[in-house]
């Protein structure tokens, strides 16, 4: 069967897209990923979605999103693309144990938390090396943590840290945070917070020990290196669009961000779009995701309009 349109991923953009897909009568298909729910669903307080004036945990946000998205018909089905195959029409999709075609196709496939890249950081995943602190926060109570990074989620990662852990520590590579202002008088006004400004971590010990026992502090002003004590890492450094599936198939920029035709959501295929944070290096917020994932569902509607395939 060729659908009439599938949506990649089940995050804002994708649950919006398909809310909006489903009531123009398109039966959309979503097919979720390995994180359904997208990247809300490691987080906890949502203060800036609109319409929630008391904030909302964002697994709860995700989960009436996509109630709402399956009230008007749509159908989700759960696997792991591995293989896409866009040159002509119906395009093909393969997961590892399903096939789907369809006319149109929304990309929604969102992005995934950036790591530091030492090897140490990598052996000790899951033995005190985090990239949430809402999955592995709780491990941590009355410990020593340590946060790497000076955005929004390095902040938020340490507010949410500082209920638990007995004090948190963050690494920033340079002397301001990129952060919100708001965000910043929180930290500040926490006194279990500290932050170490023009720092890298260079290294994480102790594999040998299979936990973590401190880290290694590299200030970038003077290179010296200083050994930090700590339980645990939470990694808080940015992320990366989900489309390396797409690699030579649609376009990309140069860090990898699907190229959208501006004002558009369209991609440089016909009949592809793309919507939310793997096409968005620089709003990444739930909100203007949902808001491209309707864009996204009303270019595919009229496009398929304008071939006649529409319902
Ligand atoms: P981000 O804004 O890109 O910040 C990444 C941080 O990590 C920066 O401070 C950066 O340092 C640092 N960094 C990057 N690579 C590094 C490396 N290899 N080693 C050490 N430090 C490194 O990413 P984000 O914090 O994940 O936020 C992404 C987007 O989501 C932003 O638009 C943010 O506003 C939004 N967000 C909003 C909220 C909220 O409003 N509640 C919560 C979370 C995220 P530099 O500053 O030196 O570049």
């Amino acid at each position: 069967m060729t659908e009439k349109l599938i949506i990649l991923g089940s995050g804002p953009a994708g649950y919006t897209a398909a809310i909006y897909a489903a009531r123009s009568g398109l039966e959309p298909l979503l097919v979720e990923g390995v994180q359904p729910g997208g990247q809300l669903t490691i987080t906890t307080d949502v203060d800036n979605y609109p319409g929630f004036p008391k904030g909302i945990q964002g697994p709860d946000l995700m989960i009436a999103m996509r109630e709402q998205a399956e009230r008007f018909g749509t159908r989700i089905s759960s696997g792991n693309v591995i293989k896409v195959e866009l040159k002509k029409r119906p395009f093909k999709l393969s997961t590892e144990d399903k096939s789907h075609e369809c006319e149109t196709l929304i990309v929604a496939t969102g992005a995934t938390a950036r790591w530091i890249g030492l090897e140490s950081e990598q052996k000790l995943r899951g033995k005190g090396v985090s990239a949430c602190a809402t999955c592995d926060g709780f491990f941590f109570k009355n410990r020593r943590v340590v946060v790497v990074g000076g955005g929004d989620t390095a902040l938020e990662e340490a507010l949410y840290l500082a209920n638990f852990a007995g004090s948190v520590d963050m690494v920033h590579r340079r002397d301001e945070f990129r952060a919100s202002k708001a965000m910043q008088e929180r930290v500040k006004n926490n006194k279990k917070i500290t932050v170490i400004w023009d720092s890298v971590v260079e290294d994480i010990n102790d594999v040998s020990k299979n936990k973590v026992t401190s880290v290694v502090l590299k200030n970038v002003k003077d290179n010296k290196l200083k050994e930090h004590p700590c339980d645990g890492v939470f990694v808080a450094i940015g992320h990366e669009p989900n489309t390396v599936l797409f690699d030579g198939v649609l376009q990309r920029d140069e860090k990898g961000y699907l190229i959208t035709r501006q004002g558009s959501t369209y991609t440089n295929i016909e009949g592809v779009f793309a919507a939310g944070d793997v096409a968005d290096p620089v709003y990444r917020q739930a909100v203007t995701a949902a808001g491209s994932g309707c864009a996204a569902a009303i270019d595919a509607e009229r496009w398929l309009q304008s071939k006649s395939l529409s319902p």
